[in-house]
């Protein structure tokens, strides 16, 4: 994992509010955007994209995640994640989960509001005690 400074955070969410223009999102017109980069420099970009049945619907940071985990990619240095809403948006926990699949606990991951008035914290501090492939060994 590579640090990432705050000009290249600022970059990311530059990528992030992008994304959050691809939402679909019918049904809570609330739009999120995510940018998770690559430890060899790449951006994935996500949206929130939701279904009328509900359950199917999916967050802008697993769909950012799971093309980045089709393109080979597993290692990450960062992500940030932008809304439409007056509060930032921190992943919930089935994305805090995911994330924690591929992502070191120190991780950065930036929390945004539609007015770019922002957070940065761990995905250790999101994400505590996680459940990760070293429980499943006896
Ligand atoms: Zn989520």
């Amino acid at each position: 994992m590579n640090r990432i400074d705050l000009e290249e955070m600022e970059k990311m969410l530059d990528l992030a509010e992008e994304a959050m223009h691809h939402a679909y999102t019918p049904y809570s017109n609330f739009q999120v955007g995510a940018c998770l980069r690559t430890s060899d420099g790449e951006y994935y970009l996500g949206c929130n994209i939701e279904n009328a049945s509900y359950t199917p619907t999916v967050c802008a940071e697993r769909t950012a995640m799971f093309k980045a985990v089709f393109d080979g990619k597993r290692s990450f240095d960062g992500i940030a994640i932008i809304c439409s809403g007056n509060n930032p948006s921190f992943p919930c926990g089935v994305c805090r989960q995911v994330l924690s699949e591929f992502c070191e606990s120190g991780m950065p991951v930036l929390s945004s509001n539609r007015n770019r008035e922002y957070t940065v914290c761990t995905l250790g501090e999101l994400l505590p005690h996680s459940f990760g492939i070293g429980d499943l060994k006896a």
